[in-house]
């Protein structure tokens, strides 16, 4: 459900001769939140909200303690504008951390009844998107609901209006960013013409995730194999925990092995890289 906070001011926008956002009869008495997640299109919204000078007040963003150092960065520096417009800007933290899903959290239902840890995330077991990022989030909009009428804005892009149709939860949304008519391709654009390009983290990644998720692209992994060691070595000792390999088609010493060689293939060729081999063996 949407009230459309977005759509300008028909009346105030014509005397004052440009758009104006006020909030409209639906929209008085409520309380308004951004979720943020840090990515480009919730950024995007945020700073386009801010703009437009539109009525928030207050900014949610779940730390899941696996971000870039660079998004660590870019968060800091939004925080510090919303802040500065007296805006609330709240930074959650999920009970327990990733490690703690990933290898000890002993199961009390189910077939893996007593088994330890759910193990590295899969395409069907996203469960550090669902207890980590979407409880902690329902726990804390629960508790507002509650005590306040609220209206949440969600950066999909207005490309992503399947996105908004598989919503299923009752919470009242707003999704300004398909008011801006602002697909994904434009929110970026807009925050790169805003000084908010992330260190170039989307140069080399798809999307702006967790540095250690499985599901990235191999060509992100291999990224974060070659320019984040310490990160990777995190991995290692995540991997010892993991009943489940890293991924379906490579585990992580898979996946170290075929970067190790890409880079010595990319340094010598691959006829050079099978007699250097051959020798030391
Ligand atoms: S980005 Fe990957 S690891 Fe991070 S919460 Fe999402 S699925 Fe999990």
């Amino acid at each position: 459900m949407s009230i459309y906070m977005t759509a300008p001011d028909d009346y105030l926008s014509w005397v004052l001769g440009e758009t104006y956002y006020s909030p409209n009869e639906e929209q008085i008495d409520k309380y308004f939140i951004v979720s943020l997640s840090g990515g480009k299109d919730s950024t995007a919204l945020l700073l386009k909200l801010l703009e437009h000078d539109i009525l928030i007040h207050e900014v949610v963003y779940v730390d899941v303690g696996k971000e870039f150092p660079e998004m660590i960065q870019h968060i800091k520096k939004l925080k510090k504008i919303v802040e500065a417009a007296e805006i609330k800007f709240t930074i959650l933290k999920p009970e327990k951390n990733f490690r703690y899903w990933l290898g000890e959290h002993i199961k009390t239902k189910g077939k893996n009844i007593g088994k330890k840890g759910y193990g590295w995330p899969d395409f069907r077991n996203r469960w550090c998107t669902s207890q980590m990022k979407i409880e902690t989030l329902k726990k804390y909009y629960l508790n507002l609901i509650n005590n306040k009428n609220t209206v949440e804005f969600v950066g999909y892009a207005a490309d992503e209006i399947e996105r908004i149709n598989n919503n299923k939860d009752k919470r009242i949304k707003e999704y300004s960013l398909v008011n801006f008519d602002m697909t994904e391709k434009a929110a970026l654009e807009y925050c790169y013409s805003k000084g908010f390009d992330w260190n170039g983290l989307y140069e080399k990644f798809n999307r702006a995730s967790c540095y250690l998720c499985p599901l990235s692209r191999l060509s992100e992994l291999k990224y974060v194999f070659e320019n984040y060691p310490h990160l990777w070595l995190e991995m290692r000792m995540l991997d010892d925990m993991s009943f489940r390999d890293f991924r379906s088609d490579y585990t992580l010493k898979e996946l170290e092995k075929k970067f190790i060689n890409e880079f010595y293939e990319d340094m010598w060729g691959r006829k050079q890289l099978k007699l250097n081999f051959l020798e030391e063996g």
